[in-house]
């Protein structure tokens, strides 16, 4: 069996900006273009869609190609076939089965690091394909070159073809996301409501997502109460940002030194080691970002600096964020704490 779910197509999976080119890559083989793009390596954060786009090809391609043999496995499952099969003294049998293979739909990739014996397995596999001019697809929550302990000679492998990125769903995305599951579930959805938990979900994951969307049509069925702002504000509750929350410079202090674990009065000294100097820095952008403030005033709380002095770390603290995802990650999680 190809261990394919039916319902994840390309007809109810919702393109835009966040995946687009991986979507396009996607129905690209899914025509049946192998080699152009082989290895085909997807790559996004938890619940981003990569599982049901890989799905998505195989069911395409065996709707068109019916003889094809399309096989999807996780990472995970492939390791404990293969620990099974040695214990079993079947691993003839088990690189049989992965060699005949048309087109290889391997999921989660990143769990292969650290594990030797089943990444040097997958090394034979991918390069048996590879020279037959198999296709396969791969899936990470990281890019190649970002999953650690992996070898390097598989690293440089899943570069050989397309790399292509999911990114977080923007709120029209993610309002149409909703729009689409419901018609699916037939759960009377309207725009307005889906915009709401769209715009005010805390999570980027499109299971998460989904969830709430679920959760709130069984609320709404269970009590006889019709899908409304007011409902989802209800049931949701602990999943929404509280945007009415007012932020004040207390609470941005106050963050910051959690997460970072650093004093108060560490923060607001003139202290310039690195460890105070980039919490105070990313104190100072959030400020800024958050509060519609003056840099005087921003210079008043880190004890009288004078504006230049706070716009330069503001300064420095944005083109970090567009250089380095994991300032860019931390930044995500100090707003999120500031609504909680
Ligand atoms: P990942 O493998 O990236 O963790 P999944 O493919 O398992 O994510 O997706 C999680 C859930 O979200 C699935 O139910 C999937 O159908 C749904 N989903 C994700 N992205 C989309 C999308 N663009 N359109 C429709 N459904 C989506
Ligand atoms: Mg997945």
């Amino acid at each position: 069996t190809s261990n394919l779910n039916k319902q994840y197509t390309f007809d109810n999976f919702v393109v835009g900006n966040s995946n687009n080119f991986a979507h396009a890559a996607c129905l690209a083989v899914s025509e049946g273009y192998f080699h152009t793009y082989n290895p085909l390596f997807i790559y996004g954060g938890v619940g981003l869609g990569k599982t049901h786009l890989m799905h998505a090809v195989g069911n395409k391609l065996l709707e068109k190609f019916p003889k094809l043999k399309v096989l999807y496995i996780s990472s995970e499952n492939f390791t404990n076939e293969m620990i099974s099969s040695l214990k079993s003294k079947k691993m003839d049998e088990f690189r049989e089965k992965y060699r005949k293979i048309d087109v290889l739909l391997f999921d989660d990739v990143q769990f292969l690091a650290g594990k030797q014996r089943s990444t040097e397995e997958f090394f034979y596999t991918f390069n048996s394909l590879y020279d037959s001019q198999k296709q396969i697809i791969l899936t990470s929550d990281k890019t190649p070159d970002e999953i650690p302990e992996m070898e390097e000679r598989l690293k440089s492998r899943f570069a050989w073809g397309l790399i292509a990125d999911i990114q977080p769903p923007s709120v029209e995305e993610k309002t149409a996301i909703l729009m689409k599951r419901a018609e699916q579930m037939n759960i009377p959805l309207d725009e307005k409501v889906a915009l709401f938990i769209a715009e005010n979900l805390k999570s980027d994951n499109v299971r998460e997502l989904i969830g709430a969307l679920i959760r709130l049509s069984a609320y709404s069925s269970f009590n006889g109460e019709p899908i409304s702002i007011e409902l989802a504000k209800k049931t949701l509750d602990k999943f929404l940002i509280k945007k009415d929350k007012i932020i004040t410079f207390d609470t941005i202090l106050k963050v910051v030194c959690e997460y970072f674990n650093v004093k108060l009065s560490e923060l607001k000294s003139k202290k310039r080691t690195k460890s105070i100097a980039y919490p105070r820095q990313i104190a100072m952008y959030l400020m800024r970002e958050k509060l519609n403030c003056s840099l005087n005033e921003i210079g008043e709380i880190f004890g009288g600096r004078d504006h230049s002095t706070v716009l330069h770390s503001i300064n420095s603290i944005e083109k970090k964020i567009k250089k380095e995802k994991e300032l860019k990650e931390i930044i995500k999680i100090l707003e999120k704490a500031l609504y909680e």
